[in-house]
């Protein structure tokens, strides 16, 4: 049975693996991120280590990513404040390594891959993957395949109404301040409240903004892609109750136009712990 190697490329570490095409993960590998030369040797030389002669090798990055493939950088890391990285081949070293097509995405259209193939959107035409985290993005599959433009989607950064109670805040997004990234994001919560939002108190009204904002945001995404599934990850989304908040702001927001409910389609990952590996497995797959 063919083999693919699997690299799910953070900010702190990559996660490798190899798999089989089903999924089944026969090994895996942490590497701590460092610079791009050290970070992306060793996992050459651990994949070396596992024998590895791949059918392909699927990668699913952090970003901002070159995804255009008519491009002479596509697959490097564009402009990012992270040290040593801006400018990085993610690509060629694992090309020249092993020889195989590599295939790379970015960690969110990644996981939109993997859950609409395996996970929460499995038998359904369409899934949209919402990250609410460090930052906010979000990925859309229709029939399989990936919403593109020039480059990847940035949902995190559109524009909603403000809450009543949260006018007062600039918002944290560098380059729009109140979009909702810099509204929802981890950041945007401690600059507000100074804790996140599970270390708040229960009764905090931070997680109620948060929701409504996030179902603003659901409320938009519905009217222009209409998905039969929005699945909420990301570490804010841990938040106990909060995905069920998320639900009824987005009903409210919605008011009963759009296709879908968000009570029956707003749901969180069912990948778990696997959702990076096997989104970098649905890339390769892709190729
Ligand atoms: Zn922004």
């Amino acid at each position: 049975m063919a083999n693919y190697g699997l690299i799910e490329a953070g900010g702190t570490k990559f996660v490798l693996g190899v798999s089989d095409d089903e999924g089944n993960i026969a090994a895996r590998h942490q590497i701590p991120t460092t610079t791009p030369e050290e970070t992306l040797g060793a996992c050459v030389g651990w994949f070396r280590e596992q024998g590895l002669a791949p059918a392909a090798i699927g990668i699913a990055s952090f970003g901002p990513l070159d995804l255009n493939r008519a491009s002479p950088t596509w697959g490097h890391v564009t402009r990012t404040p992270k040290p040593f990285w801006s400018g990085a081949d993610l690509v060629g070293p694992f090309a020249r390594a092993f020889g195989c097509a590599v295939g790379i995405e970015t960690d969110v259209n990644g996981a939109a891959l993997a859950e609409a193939r395996w996970g929460a959107g499995r038998s359904l035409n369409s899934l949209l993957y919402l990250t609410i985290g460090t930052g906010v993005g979000g990925g859309f599959v229709s029939d399989g395949r990936l919403l593109h433009g020039l480059s990847h989607p940035e949902m995190g950064h559109i524009r909603l109404p403000r809450h009543p109670q949260d006018m007062d805040f600039a918002g944290h997004c560098p380059f729009h301040g109140a979009c909702l990234e810099g509204l929802a994001a981890g950041p945007s919560i401690l600059a507000r409240w100074g804790q996140s939002l599970s270390e708040l108190p229960a009764d905090h009204h931070g997680a109620d903004i948060i929701a409504w904002y996030l179902g603003q945001a659901i409320a938009t995404f519905q009217a222009i892609l209409e998905p039969a599934r929005i699945v909420m990850g990301g570490g804010v989304m841990a938040t106990p109750g909060l995905i069920d908040k998320v639900r009824h702001a987005a009903t409210a927001a919605g008011n009963g136009y759009f296709v879908s409910d968000p009570a029956q389609v707003v749901v969180t990952p069912g990948l778990g712990s696997n959702s990076g590996l096997l989104g970098a497995l649905a890339v390769a797959l892709g190729i």
